[in-house]
């Protein structure tokens, strides 16, 4: 090799040209791998592939992230989360198809104009919960009120003495309409329930916006012969049981009320799955004028289940602020396959809404295109005559 370098040129000899090409490519590739375009490549590859990580380890309810950015604990701050409402969307990608998908994320919150009342995407999405696991052709319905009476309403203050209200509830329908389990002396020691029930809270009433009103529901299903008329003496001896288990709240009472119904004709039980799985609504929350109800509401029954399913619907669960693995199981259920979380981004209807399909209100595929690229005058002019 050094016989070949020319002492006077300080370069090596024409032999030697081809590898100092091949040097030179070698530079210009080591110099374009380490150029800042590069590396921003490599990050996001790698941002990408940890985020994937991080999603399928453990995702983390999207409402935490709309928390972070909010950056303020207070109270005000987190009654405010609301105008986060669809301003983020979680993009997805499709395992098979690698078509590019956006689900706008929803506050999920009852006091929400859009999520809350009657309609809104919590409505919505209880009802779908509960159609999906049960065929309401093949069973009718007892229901019944579970009410309280002022004294004990003004309990209900706490998420405690609501989760202790609902096992009441629980009880309640386990007793009169469970199997009875028996210990090794022959004794009652519990009743199970082996029918389906689905139980809901109630805050309000319907006729006062914004006054306490907490009742329980239930729903239980029933075979299509059953008969569901009760007698009088019937509902007066559960209103006993009723008025013992309320008298821990207050041992004054006397009297407690329980209201019973039953649905058998398909209309009457849709309209009953539609009224009771009904969330508050913005006027309710509006119209409260004792901050620490709202306290309550906002605070404490956060990522609170105000919709249970008992007995043999028990494997069931159901919560209104979904997390993101729900929600993408939800989209997929929708596009028929695979998704894989990516991240979550800020989203603009308005600025995009060139380059998106609808899917369905709230969830879009992305065109192939992308986002950043702005339609040409033709591909409009393609879409007007479409
Ligand atoms: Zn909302």
């Amino acid at each position: 090799m050094e016989s070949n370098f020319n002492w006077e040129t300080g370069n090596f000899d024409i032999k030697q040209v081809p590898y100092l090409q091949l040097f030179k490519d070698i530079k210009t590739l080591q110099d374009y791998s380490n150029s800042e375009a590069d590396q921003r490549k490599f990050q996001f590859k790698e941002g990408l592939r940890r985020r994937r990580e991080i999603a399928e380890a453990e995702l983390p309810p999207y409402l935490e992230y709309n928390a972070q950015t909010m950056g303020d604990f207070d109270l005000q701050g987190k009654i405010s989360i609301i105008s986060q409402c669809q301003k983020t969307a979680i993009n997805l990608s499709g395992a098979d198809t690698d078509n590019q998908y956006l689900k706008t994320i929803h506050c999920r919150k009852q006091w929400c104009p859009v999520c809350g009342g009657k309609g809104g995407t919590v409505h919505k999405s209880r009802l779908n919960s509960v159609l999906k696991r049960l065929d309401i052709n093949k069973y009718n319905f007892r229901q019944f009120v579970l009410t309280l009476p002022p004294s004990v309403r003004d309990q209900m203050n706490t998420r405690e003495n609501l989760n202790l209200l609902f096992s009441y509830s629980k009880l309640f329908i386990e007793k009169f309409y469970g199997q009875p389990q028996f210990d090794k002396l022959g004794h009652i020691k519990r009743y199970k329930l082996i029918k389906g029930a689905i139980s809901y809270l109630h805050l309000f009433g319907d006729d006062e916006n914004g006054i306490l009103k907490p009742h329980i529901n239930i729903h239980l299903l029933e075979s299509l012969d059953e008969k569901l008329k009760i007698d009088q003496s019937t509902l007066e001896t559960m209103k006993k049981w009723w008025l013992k288990k309320l008298k821990y709240f207050d041992e004054s009472l006397t009297i407690v009320d329980i209201h019973y119904k039953f649905r058998i004709e398909v209309k009457h039980k849709m309209h009953a799955l539609k009224y009771m799985t009904k969330p508050y609504s913005c006027r309710d929350f509006e119209a409260i004028e004792d901050q620490k109800i709202k306290k309550l509401l906002v605070e404490d029954l956060s990522g609170f289940q105000y919709l249970r399913f008992w007995g043999a619907l028990s494997n069931c669960s159901y919560q209104d602020e979904m997390d993101i693995t729900d929600i993408k199981t939800e989209c997929e259920s929708i596009v028929k396959e695979k998704l894989i979380y990516r991240f979550i981004q800020p989203f603009s209807y308005e600025a995009w809404k060139q380059n998106l399909i609808e899917i369905e209100p709230g969830f879009f595929q992305v065109k192939e295109k992308g986002l950043i690229h702005e339609p040409m005058e033709q591909e409009k002019e393609k879409t007007f005559i479409q």
